[in-house]
């Protein structure tokens, strides 16, 4: 329990959960997954941020680790369709299929435009689609684009190949008066409900390719703790310091007599100058 309490100071039970699997869209072993996670809370630890920010700042923190690491990141998955999607793709995923976050909040983490998010989304389950149909050989045909498809009336919502609409809505990213025109509209149109559909199967079958994170609960935990104690230790040195220094050397007799020195030979040195 009290190492529980620990943990908590520096994050919230439910960002950790969702910290660890950003690590495991990011870092193909375990350990990699859990040192990072560590040495990113470490750092981020020490600052005075909200528990929300925090939980931000460590999701971008482990991106920026995964891309300046390289393939390194994901030695023993190198062939595999999810990792060899860029980092900041795979983090994308992760956060829209497993952790349910926002545009917005994605948008956020990356430091980029909501648009941005959903170009680099679709990019990505685009490739990811195309890489899965041809790790397993399957058919000619099958490794066709979801989503795409021409429309065929003029009522027909615009079809943006980079960010289509079939995507902002399975996403739940529509404005309500977007959603209202688009569901009105579906259930007159044959064509848009194919490719919604077809977009639908998309996102469906890509769910299996997005890796769960596998880290040693009970590892974890000390070490976090461990890092935790550490961390308190390190802050209190850093913030009372100086001052306990400073008082310590001012208290020194040698320092008194030094003091009292340099006030004589100043008061000396003024009244020869009267
Ligand atoms: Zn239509």
């Amino acid at each position: 329990m009290e190492k529980l309490n620990f943990v908590n100071t520096i994050v919230r039970p439910e960002d950790l959960e969702s910290l660890k699997e950003v690590a495991a869209s990011l870092f193909s072993e375990p350990e990699t997954q859990s040192q990072s996670l560590l040495d990113t809370l470490a750092t981020l630890g020490l600052m005075d941020l909200t528990p929300e920010r925090r939980a931000l700042k460590a999701a971008t923190a482990l991106v920026n680790r995964a891309e300046n690491q390289g393939v390194s990141a994901f030695k023993s998955k190198v062939g595999s369709p999810f990792f060899r999607l860029s980092a900041k793709q795979r983090f994308v995923l992760m956060g829209l299929h497993r952790l349910k976050w926002s545009y917005a909040r994605i948008a956020d983490c990356l430091g980029i435009e909501i648009t941005s998010v959903a170009e680099l989304a679709w990019l990505a389950r685009i490739t990811l689609q195309m890489s899965m149909a041809t790790s397993e050989k399957s058919g000619p045909g099958s490794n066709r684009v979801a989503g795409s498809g021409l429309a065929s009336h003029s009522s027909c919502p615009e079809f943006v190949s980079s960010s289509p609409w079939t995507q902002k809505f399975l996403d739940e990213e529509c404005t309500v008066r977007e959603r209202t025109f688009l569901q009105n509209h579906l259930m007159v149109c044959d064509s848009c409900r194919m490719v919604l559909g077809r977009a639908r199967k998309l996102l469906f079958d890509l769910e299996i390719a997005i890796p769960k994170h596998n880290i040693d609960e009970s590892i974890e935990l000390d070490s976090i703790s461990n890092l935790a104690d550490s961390m308190r230790a390190r802050k209190v040195v850093g913030r009372f310091g100086f001052w306990n220094d400073l008082l310590r050397f001012l208290n020194r007799v040698d320092t008194k007599l030094l003091l009292f020195a340099l006030g004589a030979l100043l008061v000396f040195w003024f009244s020869t100058k009267v």
